[in-house]
């Protein structure tokens, strides 16, 4: 069975096939590491995780490479806000990752390179693109020349223009063209530094995923999949495409996989407007396998829409799920090819809204049908859902229906200005375990015993 991927950089759905038989080589851009993880975090590690997978049920070998940016400018403005070193802050949220994404059961990649252990790869890689021609020194910085190489803008396709917009200029005079990135800067006493050809310094952000890259894999080998949010488009990944073309003749990559955003009701995430979601708050209230769901819910091309009535609908699907699987008294074991279904669904280019809509159906037939409740608890388990889970949630039964009918009877005495009466449903409801929303339309509801 093939796998088809959509190709960020001939805009097509194709085929996938790796430059090696039964390997595969993944590269998916991590995180800087100076502060809480949010739900576009998880998302970003979330979307691989599910194409890792789903790789390893068709591939031997599937090498999966997640880095770790640990030498950023914001990172050195954490430590100077908090009074620490920059090693205390980038260990602490590595930790803080590393801990939230497990929480989520987003598997462990094969490597986890991180810059600061690099550091020699990366000054070799700059060396080899200024031997190629295709950098200059200037006032202590290498810049990568773009005029120099012919392909540069093939990934994002961007006009000459838009690039230089794109670039959001600081038009530095140690630049020969507004489009030229840095490779190398200078660090004053006050930053973290080393020693270089170019004097004290560190590497701009873009060499450090090609130089990782391909210190494993081989200058000369082209990498089959490299992904990361598509906010990394332009400049981060054109500027990988033209640095790893620059100190290599091969190819430098096949496939372009990207995931798109998440919005917080339709608005994206900011600081400054105060809406963004910290998994360790979100795991906090909420069980790993309903963030989970709620992540996959939309195709991971499109932008996901957070809003509280996604947390809740997963969860109550969640929760008949689980409720399903654990009145499962057979061995999984004495059926085959459970899986199969999911993986021809997920083989179309992830489509994981697709595969959630495939669990309702058999959650739908699980009843009466043993095999498809098997298949149920095994598909789940396949996208990393464990519906044999303990959970405090699912002790109890609930009766959907009822709760249904009690919630429309209080929207019609609602409308019919009763409010009395909808108070008095609303307790009901509540002394029942079951809280409610009204939403823009709708009201929506969570079993949460706890309450
Ligand atoms: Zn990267």
């Amino acid at each position: 069975m093939t796998i088809k991927i959509f190709n960020t950089i001939s805009k097509k759905k194709e085929i996938f096939q790796s430059t090696q038989p039964n390997s595969v080589t993944m590269y998916v851009c991590g995180p800087t590491v100076y502060s809480h993880p949010h739900i576009g975090n998880a998302r970003a590690a979330l979307v691989p995780d599910v194409l890792f997978r789903l790789l390893k049920s068709k591939y031997q070998n599937v090498l999966y490479i997640r880095n770790i940016t640990d030498v950023d400018d914001k990172i050195s403005e954490a430590a100077f806000k908090q009074n620490k070193t920059v090693y205390e802050i980038s260990n602490k949220f590595i930790k803080i990752y590393q801990d939230n994404m497990a929480s989520l059961n987003i598997l462990e990649p094969t490597l986890q390179p991180k810059v600061t252990d690099n550091m020699l790869n990366i000054i070799g890689t700059i060396e080899k693109i200024l031997m190629n021609g295709f950098a200059y020194v200037s006032d202590n910085h290498v810049l990568f020349d773009t005029n120099k190489y012919k392909n540069y803008g093939e990934l994002s396709k961007r006009t000459l223009d838009e690039m230089i917009d794109g670039a959001r200029i600081d038009i530095a005079d140690y630049k020969k063209s507004p489009r030229d990135f840095i490779l190398w800067k200078p660090s004053d006493r006050n930053q973290p530094g080393w020693e270089s050809p170019w004097g004290m310094g560190r590497p701009g952000w873009h060499i450090e995923c090609t130089s990782m890259i391909k210190n494993i894999i081989g200058d000369d080998n082209t990498l089959d999949i490299h992904g990361g949010g598509n906010d990394l488009i332009f400049p981060h990944h054109e500027n990988e495409i033209a640095q790893g073309s620059c100190m290599s003749s091969s190819k430098y990559c096949n496939f372009w996989f990207h995931n798109g955003i998440v919005l917080v009701n339709k608005k994206k995430m900011s600081k400054s407007l105060g809406n963004v979601i910290l998994l360790d708050d979100l795991l906090g209230q909420n069980t790993p396998n309903s963030i989970r769901l709620a992540l996959l819910s939309a195709h991971y091309r499109q932008p996901l829409n957070w809003s509280d009535s996604t947390l809740i609908e997963s969860s109550n699907l969640i929760k008949k799920f689980s409720i399903l699987a654990k009145s499962y008294t057979g061995d999984i074991n004495s059926y085959n090819n459970l899986e199969e279904e999911m993986i021809s669904i997920l083989s179309d280019d992830l489509n994981t809204p697709e595969a959630i809509k495939y669990l309702s159906e058999l959650a739908k037939s699980a009843k009466k049908n043993q095999r498809d409740l098997a298949a149920l608890i095994k598909s789940a388990d396949f996208i990393g859902l464990n519906l044999l889970v303990s959970t405090p949630h699912t002790k109890n039964i609930i009766d959907e229906d009822l709760v249904r009918s009690m919630i429309n009877e209080r929207v019609k005495a609602r409308v019919a200005g009763d409010f009395k009466k909808a108070d008095k449903i609303r307790d009901k409801l509540l002394s029942m375990g079951i809280l409610i929303k009204d939403l823009e339309g709708e009201t929506v509801w969570d079993y949460n015993p706890d309450n």
